[in-house]
Order: structure tokens, then sequence, then C-alpha cells
């Protein structure tokens, strides 16, 4: 039992909680840190199962516009763990077809347009409505951006004329790969913002991949960190409710196990569900921040491993799927150096639209994803054979971007006076990502501290006004 109060009580233990508790204990700030699971990480986290092989939640990948998480990473002295891929696209469909699109090292824009122009799989007319199209995505104002949040990528494809056979055979997975949404249930914006990126900086669509599990490599350093500069981590800590002071601000929280937990200020960093459950009837009847919030869900997603007894691809890359349910994969067993399993293949594929196959069984969903495999390497799995397989099921995962909801994200600072959120769904360029999340998180630690210094300040001043006006207290 636990009745010491800290600074800070940070609500959630995956990336964006764990960055927070980062820069707080960094500012000297004594933090206490809840994780509902018995393990940290959340949507990047990773368990090993009875033969010591590591599940992970999900196949995460790193790109070169990421800032914040390098920062993060490189302060860590965990950097070099990110091993980047080649600068290539390869796309991967029914009956071994293959095409890809290769970046060159020349200046902005121009590194993208090879990769458009040299792709043999589109023809001549299908790229050049596509790069007509890049001139809004290049040009476009903040108002033209704004604009196309409130309809969907798919609606935008085709307003700018873009071909429909782009649609399906290059944005459909990209759409999936980003959110686990198809084209038509995204918002236009986020595809934009991304391929707007892409196009500004020549190294901002280059992936990597950590060298093995995240829990080794990020995960766990970063909490080794936080412990080491006095911040204290508690695992399997489920908190049930928010109790309220009469100004609204947060007085305590009511954990599953029946204790309060006290602290001067308050940071979470919860799934957008998670936190909705919580928000007391007070705040969203008087706020509407939060009565905004029940508009943000998770989308499902699923991911499938797969250990085969021999090799399917020698690609040490990412791979995207346009046909069936596989958008994107990869072989770990050549991207990821710890994962390396005799030569044979250990393949991760993130499984959307999950929505239809949630209700499957294990067993059914390895039978989906297999049948895929098989369409796509005709060759090599002809005689493969599946050794195991693993399946994680997350039925609320990154927040869904839907039309129209970007400009009701929030910031970090609430209207509650010792309430921060950090998460995806906050106000920051980068979504729901591993970069949305520590940078949520960073920005959430800078606010609360912004307020904490004020609060000095004032106290300060207060104090110094007292003396004044009562010298003899002084
Ligand atoms: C399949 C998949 C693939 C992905 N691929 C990529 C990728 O390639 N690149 C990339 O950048 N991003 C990727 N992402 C996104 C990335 O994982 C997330 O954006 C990021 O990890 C979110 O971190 P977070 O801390 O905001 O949220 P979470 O990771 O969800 O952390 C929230 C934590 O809060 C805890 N919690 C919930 N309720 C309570 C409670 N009541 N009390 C206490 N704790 C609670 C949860 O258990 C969880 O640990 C992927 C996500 C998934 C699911």
């Amino acid at each position: 039992m636990s009745h010491s109060q800290v600074d800070v009580v940070i609500a959630g233990g995956g990336l964006a909680g764990l960055a927070a508790a980062k820069s707080l204990v960094d500012a000297g700030l004594s933090v206490q840190l809840l994780e509902k699971r018995p393990i940290l990480g959340g949507k990047v986290s990773a368990w090993k199962d009875a033969d010591g092989d590591w599940i992970e939640s999900g196949l995460h990948v790193f790109f070169g516009a990421y800032e914040e998480i390098f920062v993060l990473m490189r302060e860590l002295g965990i950097y070099h763990h990110v091993l980047w891929k080649e600068h290539v696209l390869t796309y991967t469909l029914n009956q071994g077809e293959r095409f890809e699109f290769r970046t060159l090292p020349l200046p902005t824009p121009l590194h993208l347009l090879p990769a458009v122009f040299q792709n043999h799989y589109f023809s001549l007319g299908e790229k050049l409505t596509l790069a007509k199209a890049l001139v809004p995505i290049l040009f476009g104002s903040e108002k033209y951006y704004a604009e196309q949040d409130k309809i969907t990528y798919q609606d935008w494809h085709r307003k700018v004329g873009i071909a429909d056979r782009m649609l399906s055979k290059m944005f459909l997975p990209m759409t999936l790969a980003l959110k686990f949404l198809a084209p038509h249930e995204i918002a236009g914006r986020i595809v934009l913002d991304v391929a707007g990126l892409f196009l500004r900086q020549d190294r901002a669509s280059r992936m990597g991949f950590l060298r093995g599990s995240p829990m080794d490599y990020l995960v766990g350093p970063l909490a080794d960190y936080v412990r080491q500069k006095g911040g204290q981590i508690e695992t399997g800590a489920a908190v049930k409710e928010v109790l309220l002071n009469d100004d609204d601000s947060i007085a305590g929280l009511e954990m599953a196990d029946g204790r309060i937990v006290r602290g001067k200020d308050y940071l979470f960093a919860l799934p957008i569900h998670k936190l909705n459950q919580l928000v007391p009837d007070r705040w969203r009847a008087k706020y509407p921040v939060f009565a905004h919030l029940k508009q943000f869900e998770g989308v499902p997603v699923i991911t499938v491993q797969v250990w085969l007894d021999r090799q399917v691809t020698g690609i040490d890359n990412i791979l995207f799927c346009p046909d069936g349910v596989i958008p994107v994969y990869a072989d770990m067993g050549n991207t990821t150096p710890d994962y390396h399993y005799d030569g044979k293949s250990r393949m991760q594929f993130v499984m959307a639209p999950a929505r239809d196959y949630m209700g499957w069984d294990d067993e059914a969903i390895v039978a989906k994803v297999w049948s895929d495999v098989q369409r796509v390497f005709p060759e090599t799995t002809r005689d493969a054979r599946i050794v195991k397989s693993s399946v994680v099921k997350i039925p609320q995962s990154v927040y869904w971007p839907k039309p129209g909801l970007d400009h009701l994200r929030p910031t970090q600072a609430t209207p509650i006076a010792n309430l921060f959120l950090a998460g995806g769904y906050t106000q920051q360029r980068f979504y729901d990502s591993m970069e949305g999340a520590v940078s949520s998180g960073r920005r959430a630690a800078r606010a609360l501290l912004a307020s904490h210094m004020a609060r000095a300040t004032a106290r300060h001043e207060e104090s110094q006004t007292i003396a004044l006006t009562h010298p003899q207290t002084a």
C-alpha cells in the first residue's frame, strides 16, 4: 500500500507514458507510472512463448522521417539498434508477380520521380495521373490539407484523377499498412501528410527494423532508465476510476485493487477507448474537448507470425501485398538478426482490414494468411510447412483517423488544471505511431513542466508578497 504523493502519476506504460516519464525524471520530478498489463510497451510490447521465441504485438518499422524517438533513443544509447534497410518499396502480388518503387539519391522531390517512372507495373498514363497529383501534395497550403480531412482518401484520389488501379494496387496496401484501414475509411489528410513528408525529405520514407525484440532494444532500456533515475513503475496496476475535487481537478485515482493513488499532477497515456471509459461524466458535460473524445475509437488489427521449415523469401525489407489480407509483412528471419532462424523464414504479417476476422479462431486465421502467402510465393511455398504460428488480436489498436476528426484531436494540456494527455490521438504531426507516441509523451511532459513552473513561480511571488506585507513572518 503506497500513500506517498509523487509529483506526477502517469497512467499507461506504452511508449507515450514511458517517454513522458523519461522527460519528467530528467527534469527532476518524482514519477509513479501505472501500467495495467503485466508487461510494459503497450502496442509495441512483446513476450516469449514456451520455446523462448518472442511474440510481438505487431510488426514495427521506423521511418527516416521520425525525429523525437531518435532523439530519445540517442539519449539512451540505443539508436544503433535501428537497422536501416535499402530504400525500396517492394509489392508482392498473386502468382508471384512483383513491382517496386526504388528511390534514388537525388534532391527532393526528384528522388521519388524515378521510383514512379521506372516502375513497370503501371502504364505511363497511370503514372502521369499520379505525377500530376504530386503538385497539390507538395504545394498545398495548410488550408488545402485541412480541407482534405473532411473527405476520405479514396474520394481525394478520385477527385484529383489518379488512376483507380493505383488505388487498388498501390494505395490500398499503403493505407492498410498505415492505419489498418481501407482508402474509403481513412481521412484524405493523413495520407497526404505522410506522402508530403516523403516527397519533401529524401530519406523520410526509408525504413528501419530493430535488431531484435522491442523489449530488448527499446521498451526495456527506456523503462530501466526511468527506474534508475528514481521513477517508480508498477505493472499489473489498472486505473479504475478518476476521483475529482470540487473544482473538477483530479483528487486521486482509484485502482482496480481498491487502493487510491495520488499525485500533484496526472498524465494519462492511455489508448483512446480506455481513456473514454475513465473520463468522468462531469468533465464530458462541461468541457467540449472531453465530449469530442467520444467520437474517437481504435482500429482492429491482427498480427500473425509463422515459423517455416524452409526459406520462402530472401528479401531483407518490408513487403506490401495488395491482394488478400496481408497488406504489409516481413520475413523477420532476414530483417531482424536476433530472429534469424537457421536460414529459414520466420514471417510476421499485419492482417487487415481485420474486423471480419476478429471472431475467427487462430487456426482459421493462420490458414487464411497462409493461403495468401502461397499465392504470392507459389514456387517457394509449394512444399513448405508451418512449424509453428502465433496470432495476436488487438480489437482497438491505433486511433481511427476518420474524416472530420483531425481538428478535434486534443492538445496535451487540458482544461483540467492537473491533467495532461499523451497518445497518438493527441495533437502532433505523426498520428498514432511510435514517433507520434513519443512526441506526444514529450509534449505532455513539457506542458506539465510549464504548469509546474508557473505554479512554483506563483507560490514564490505569493510568499514574497506575504513577506512584504508581514515582514515579521519573513
Ligand atoms: C499491429 C501494429 C503495428 C504497428 N506498426 C507500427 C510501425 O510499423 N511503426 C510505427 O511507428 N508505429 C506502429 N504502430 C503504432 C504504435 O505501436 C503505436 O502508435 C504506439 O505504440 C502507441 O503507444 P501509446 O503509448 O500511445 O499507446 P499504447 O501502446 O496503447 O499504451 C497504452 C498503455 O496503457 C495501458 N492501459 C490501458 N488501460 C489502462 C488502465 N486502466 N490503467 C493503466 N494502464 C492502462 C495499456 O495496457 C498500454 O500499455 C503499430 C501498431 C500496431 C498495433
